[in-house]
């Protein structure tokens, strides 16, 4: 500070002004504190004053440059300017244009310089009428003429709305400046027309006008939103002729455009080529593989980014939480929220919406109620995410409730993703009534036409009524060919009521439709199997073998200290094997089949179907993948901690009466996530009322 004194103002100045590149409020502070104390008496000079207002205005302390403001005796139109400009970039939009008749009050005139940010603030506020009289205001001063203030109105107009009269501007633009056509072009891929900023780019560059990053970058967001491969790969050699290839906007925007193509390869080609990487780069690399079911790649780069220091973005964290699902992402997920709690960002929306959707499909619906109900704001993403948590539990009866809440309080409209939570949670807890008149009424009351999903729906929830012909004939009625999960619907109510006829139809249709998928011909065969009938469960399974269909083998999963152990039927290759063996056979097998004995329980052989071919045998029931993994789970998993089991198949009924007689015997909460659904086993009972 001495050689500063040595120096004098301008010293002081410079300090300002390094305060402010360096966004240190500290610096600014102190230098401040230093100007009083070094050049009394007062009042500081007005250009020091200039300096000061700008300061604080950029670091958003508009309080004390609006002080120093009022301090001067004869402000300047560079201070109002100033503190314009620091409100409008800080977001402030209100107190930027608040600040505009007392400049006009003190005889001041705006200039190049207020009127954009001016504009830019009327932007923010999207407000029509404002934004008409900041554009008169412009006319009549003559600085419309400025090309910086003509397109800041045009990017107004386009921000507020009227976009005729952005047009307008525009058109009228003696020379269009590349700032002007970009505020077109961002602002058309902002409203949802992709098209229009790709035909601003062909009109930019027959009007022999050079693009710039913010261009070409507009351009890739238009073909990635209208999945232009084509056009983009095209750009993408005009932006290696333009020398544009090394500028990381640019390469962050071809990463997504290709990631959105689903051209993984190439984005990455580009990600790795790229000199600097900032933390936009490392995020869109990560939604790439995100996105395109690289869910190990994407986590990989994401530790990637942690060990390279970068500070995880909402954006980034919101994206890799959508990678976490199973009961294997658990973990993953839980340690991902603690990093959004150390990071602060677990209050932003995106976060605390992508958090919901991880703990329900996750299965652990506390949690995810829990970060639900901390959230100070919430949208329909938000929303859904809650409802598709409840939908995978099957709790009908809050998934309505709280579907209520988010019209009736929220203010928020259903989309069609809503419906279809909504409609699957009816038909797994068995609301035929409620998901009914949904059905029928949800083009009536929220404009929503149902697709392929919400009709496998229905007919999920009227087959478990039993009302297999109606579902049938709501299939012979649908506007579209019924999809396999349509189709799959109907198949596995026929399981359960034994309907063979109308089960031999869906299986034929589901042949045709997915050849190669085992579990149709299993489910025909077990159908056969239940009735009785033999001789047609064995020629389906033939039928199967002679087609070259493998069933897929059934496996069960848990993941215990970072690790996960994987069970077959009869497996015995795990380490812990002999263990398990003891597990069943001496404690389970004898003690809690004399246990089970008495609560009623007696194996089912039937359902060894479902995983073996061999002849059965009541023991090999006892070998199950999912029964295997559970015995891991009681060997390893302190009591009070949830076990926690994924199949890759549907839990076989013979596995499932185990388990729910085991939840009440050894008094805990096991959760099995199949191929379906989630399972929570409790007191000998499942959320699934067994009805799966
Ligand atoms: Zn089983
Ligand atoms: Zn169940």
């Amino acid at each position: 500070m001495a050689s500063l004194l040595a120096t004098g103002p301008q010293a002081f100045a410079g300090a300002v002004e390094l305060a402010v590149s360096s966004r240190s409020l500290l610096l600014g502070r102190s230098t401040h504190a230093q100007i009083i104390k070094s050049l009394y008496p007062p009042p500081v000079p007005s250009f020091l004053s200039n300096h000061l207002i700008n300061m604080y205005a950029k670091l958003d302390l508009p309080s004390p440059a609006f002080l120093l403001l009022s301090l001067d005796p004869s402000p300047s139109v560079v201070s109002f300017t100033a503190l314009i400009s620091g409100a409008a970039q800080n977001n402030r939009p209100l107190l930027a244009l608040n600040l505009f008749p007392l400049l006009l009050r003190s005889s001041l005139r705006p200039n190049d310089f207020t009127l954009p940010s001016l504009l830019k603030a009327a932007a923010s506020l999207r407000c029509p009428s404002t934004a008409l009289q900041l554009h008169a205001f412009s006319l009549k001063s003559g600085l419309i003429s400025d090309a910086f203030v003509i397109s800041a109105a045009v990017n107004m107009y386009h921000k507020t709305g009227l976009l005729s009269h952005a047009r307008h501007l525009f058109d009228e633009m003696p020379r269009k400046t590349i700032v002007a056509w970009n505020a077109v072009m961002t602002n058309a891929v902002l409203d949802g027309f992709p098209e229009a900023a790709v035909s601003a780019f062909i009109r930019l560059r027959s009007a022999a006008e050079n693009p710039n990053e913010v261009s070409f970058c507009a351009f890739l967001n238009a073909c990635a939103s209208l999945e232009y491969f084509w056009l983009g790969s095209q750009l993408h050699s005009f932006i290696i002729r333009f020398g544009f290839d090394t500028n990381v906007s640019v390469g962050n925007a071809l990463v997504d455009f290709y990631g959105k193509c689903a051209c993984v390869a190439e984005a990455r080609q580009v990600f790795d080529s790229l000199s600097t990487k900032n933390d936009v780069s490392w995020c869109s690399i990560i939604v790439v593989h995100a996105q395109n079911a690289e869910e190990e790649e994407a986590f990989h780069l994401y530790l990637a980014t942690r060990a390279k220091g970068f500070i995880p973005t909402d954006f980034m964290l919101s994206s890799i939480l959508t990678t976490c699902s199973g009961l294997s992402g658990l973990n993953l997920g839980l340690s991902l929220h603690a990093v959004a709690v150390r990071s602060c960002i677990d209050g932003n929306i995106f976060v605390g919406s992508a958090l919901v959707d991880m703990y329900g499909k996750c299965g652990s619906i506390e949690e995810a109620e829990q970060v639900f109900d901390g959230m100070s704001e919430r949208n329909l993403v938000t929303w859904n995410a809650m409802l598709s948590g409840y939908a995978a539990q099957g709790n009908a009866s809050v998934a309505l409730r709280v579907f209520d809440e988010m019209r009736r309080g929220g203010g928020v409209e259903p989309n069609y993703v809503t419906l279809v939570s909504l409609m699957s949670a009816c038909a797994r807890g068995g609301r035929l009534k409620e998901g009914m008149e949904l059905f029928e009424k949800m083009e009536e009351r929220y404009g929503i036409k149902p697709r392929n999903e919400l009709y496998a729906c229905v007919v999920d929830l009227l087959g478990r009524a039993g009302m297999e012909e109606k579902a049938y004939e709501i299939i012979r009625k649908m506007p579209m060919k019924p999809s396999v999960s349509v189709w799959g619907a109907l198949l596995n109510a026929c399981r359960i009521h034994g309907k063979e006829k109308l089960g031999r139809i869906a299986a034929e249709e589901l042949f045709e439709l997915d050849p190669h998928d085992s579990g149709n011909h299993v489910l025909l065969s077990n159908i056969f199997a239940s009735a009785g009938r033999w001789e047609e469960s064995i020629s389906v399974r033939k039928e199967m073998k002679d087609v070259g269909i493998k069933k897929e083998p059934g496996c069960s999963w848990i993941t215990w200290k970072n690790e996960i152990h994987v069970f077959q039927a009869k497996d015995t290759r795990h380490e812990r094997n002999a263990e398990i063996q003891c597990c069943w056979r001496i404690l389970l097998l004898a003690d809690l089949r004399r246990r089970m004995a008495a609560a009623g329980y007696t194996p089912d052989t039937r359902f060894a179907l479902y995983e073996l071919e061999d002849e059965e045998k009541e023991s090999e029931v006892y070998q199950h993948s999912e029964k295997l993994a559970l015995a891991f789970g009681l060997l390893c998993i302190p009591q009070g901690m949830a076990i926690r089991i994924n199949k890759n198949l549907r839990v076989c009924g013979d596995c499932h009466e185990a388990i729910k007689f085991v939840s009440g015997i050894v008094g805990r909460e096991i959760i099995v996530r199949d191929n379906v659904r989630f399972h929570r086993f409790r007191d000998c009972r499942c959320s699934c009322g067994d009805y799966w």
